[in-house]
């Protein structure tokens, strides 16, 4: 009996002492990054974050429904660490069907505005983008400019260029003017807007600014990154930016945005990735690239960005963008809102 209990005591010792050289699983040295920011835009803010802690960042980037689908088919097995998007409904579509993991972050809470980021801790603004209103300079007198909903009054009758309703921009917008202002007012203002449409709607927000540079309309509703973008290509477009309802709920503000896969396996590390990238260090680098807006309060925005002025951006929550995004698609098919 003592015999066995010696041996015993050895194997006991031993399995312990062996314990002591396993390694004992440090940080992660590699995170998996799934996302829908275009590469252009992440490639150096992942490279700036590999030089500075060591960790290497791999990442696809697809459309938010694929990665969507990917992340849900692969469930426990997923390789992915973060997802990653560019508009809160598709953040909120995440996290509703159960793919992201809430998480613990004082840092987070701090650097991100309530309104930029989801009540139960599943996901983070990480860029915000204002979706505003667009003019001509040689056709329209910006005191002439007030408001979203006044763009569907009839002075604008054939003045005003709209992005397609299938761009999920205009359907947070749509979602959230719901939530602001109710279905029934909302759906009078969509409808104004159809009516008073010059053409038919714009593919993509940059052609949209062309025909409005071009005179075919007057004004229209964009983000304002693709201003920044196509001014920086041709300064002298007869172009500017309005920031509509500066005097009641402010401006349409979207984010791009990201939170971690509920399978990870790198919890911590995730979360340090995305506190980092919600850091004074990150933000600008986040940010500028696309001309948006750093959502940390302690950063200013780009200086070209800057020049645009400062504005009263909506305090809603962007999650109702995808809350409400199926009632804003079925309103603007009521109102034949291509
Ligand atoms: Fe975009």
């Amino acid at each position: 009996m003592q015999k066995n209990v010696n041996i015993f005591t050895i194997a006991v010792t031993v399995t312990l002492m062996a314990g002591l050289f396993i390694p004992i699983p440090s940080d992660a040295t590699e995170l998996t990054v799934y996302s829908s920011r275009m590469e252009q835009l992440i490639q150096p803010v992942f490279d700036a974050y590999t030089q500075t802690t060591g960790v290497s960042i791999k990442f696809i980037t697809d459309k938010d429904g694929p990665l969507l689908q990917r992340l849900s088919r692969e469930g426990a097995d997923s390789p992915a660490d973060i997802f990653m998007t560019v508009d809160a409904g598709a953040l909120w579509k995440a996290a509703h069907d159960n793919l992201l993991k809430p998480v613990s972050s004082p840092t987070l809470l701090v650097n991100i505005p309530p309104h930029l980021r989801d009540p139960q801790h599943r996901w983070f603004g990480l860029s915000v983008r204002a979706r505003t209103l667009v003019f001509n300079t040689q056709k329209v007198k910006p005191a002439l400019l007030t408001t979203y909903e006044a763009l569907g009054n009839p002075e604008w009758k054939n003045r005003i260029c709209l992005r397609t309703s299938k761009s999920v921009y205009n359907q947070s917008l749509v979602a959230m003017m719901i939530a602001e202002m109710g279905m029934a007012q909302t759906e009078k203002i969509v409808a104004g807007w159809v009516a008073n449409l010059a053409i038919d709607p714009a593919p993509d927000d940059t052609k949209l600014l062309e025909a409005i540079a071009a005179g075919i309309c007057d004004v229209g509703i964009v983000n304002s990154y693709y201003y920044g973008r196509l001014i920086k290509k041709n300064p002298n477009l007869p172009l500017s930016l309005f920031w509509p309802n500066q005097k009641d709920r402010g401006v349409h503000v979207n984010v791009s945005g990201a939170g971690v896969v509920r399978s990870t396996k790198q919890a911590s590390a995730a979360v340090k990735f995305l506190e980092w990238l919600s850091s004074k260090e990150a933000q600008n680098l986040f940010a500028d690239v696309n001309f948006e807006y750093p959502v940390n309060a302690q950063v200013l925005p780009h200086r070209t960005v800057a020049k645009w002025g400062t504005f009263v951006q909506s305090k809603m929550n962007v999650g109702d963008a995808g809350r409400l995004q199926v009632e804003a698609i079925k309103l603007m098919d009521r109102v034949g809102y291509r």
